[in-house]
């Protein structure tokens, strides 16, 4: 988005930089010309630096139902679910929940059930992933896939202590059933799958299992959009979309998405980065979740993620932390994403 110094400048008169900087500037003595010069340089860089969004918080539009948004992440990162590891209790009760809505939602299932059991690691640990299809209407598009992905698994617990990640990654769950719900009502010309990794903290296996060995051929997909860590945008509400590098059109409809519920969207998170709150080492963020393994099979995709929080993978990351008008704000820019995404013709890598 460019620089609003249109909606800046309604905030700061004409006459402040007419008289301030240019008596400033022609002034005689060079400390203050210097001076000056600093001033506007700072006045420029915040300008370039600060979307308009970023200025407010963000107001969703009632698109979706936030009630039910926020009621089904409490449900996942409910002691319950005890942390959502793989191959354990919790991690079943949280596969029963993730089933029982993709029935209630009308999602088509691809096998006998959404259930895609894989092994994975050198102790050949059993992971599950789960997804189902919403059919394309437009009758080309519908034979190729958008895939909606988040993983539903975590850290588990370690004596008494629960690691619910609420955040991480409770809340790209939710999203994608909220998402799921969204367009069963309003259906999309291509094809979406809704997938809910397992075993992503331990390595994206369940991303790879879902590219190597699902029914789905990597060659029908023509997108991913992968939702990790979404519901606390932190003091600025920011949100951060990666996978617009190098593709204008991609940044475009991202920010026009972000539009309506003023959401404070950055293009970023992606190669090497210093989090904010971890400056020990940067962050490879192109391999920090699962849109690197589709991104490794020549598959464009967008990654919204917020920075990491001093929750993040601690037993401090719990609902209440969530802020709802992001987190709500957020799943309507993802759907309005999906919708702009969907009037393309997708497949920028795709040789065949
Ligand atoms: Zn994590």
């Amino acid at each position: 988005m460019a620089c609003q110094v249109a909606s800046l400048s309604n905030k700061l008169p004409k006459e402040f930089i007419a008289y301030i900087f240019y008596p400033a500037l022609s002034h005689k003595t060079k400390a203050f010309k210097f001076a000056a010069i600093c001033l506007l340089s700072l006045f420029i860089l915040g300008c370039i630096q600060t979307s308009p969004h970023c200025l407010s918080p963000p107001k969703p539009t009632g698109l979706i139902n936030a009630k039910q948004l926020f009621k089904d992440l409490q449900t996942l990162a409910h002691p319950d679910m005890q942390g959502r590891k793989t191959n354990t209790l919790g991690s079943q009760k949280a596969q029963q929940f993730i089933q029982q809505k993709f029935e209630q939602i009308g999602l088509q299932a691809l096998q006998n059930n959404f259930r895609q059991p894989f092994y994975f690691g050198k102790n050949n640990e059993k992971g599950v992933n789960l997804f189902g299809k919403l059919a394309g209407r437009h009758k080309t598009k519908k034979n190729h896939l958008i895939v909606i992905s988040a993983h539903y698994d975590h850290l588990g617990q370690q004596g008494t202590k629960i690691y619910h990640g609420s955040d991480d990654n409770a809340s790209g769950v939710a999203a994608l059933l909220t998402i799921a719900q969204f367009f069963k009502t309003y259906s999309t010309d291509y094809s979406l799958i809704f997938l809910a990794t397992d075993a992503e903290e331990a390595g994206l296996y369940g991303a790879q299992a879902f590219l190597n060995a699902s029914p789905i051929k990597p060659k029908q997909i023509l997108f991913n959009i992968n939702l990790d860590m979404i519901s606390r945008g932190g003091r600025k509400n920011r949100l951060y979309v990666a996978g617009t590098r190098f593709k204008p059109v991609l940044k475009s409809i991202t920010m026009l998405a972000a539009q309506p519920t003023q959401l404070c969207l950055k293009p970023g998170h992606q190669g090497r980065q210093f989090s904010r709150n971890s400056l020990t080492a940067p962050i490879n963020w192109d391999e920090a979740s699962d849109h690197y393994i589709f991104n490794k099979h020549g598959i464009d995709y967008l990654y919204f993620g917020v920075d990491l929080h001093p929750d993040y993978h601690q037993s401090s990351d719990t609902p209440e932390k969530t802020n709802l008008a992001f987190y709500t704000a957020t799943v309507e820019t993802i759907i309005s994403t999906i919708q702009r995404l969907d009037k393309l013709v997708l497949g920028f890598n795709q040789k065949d």
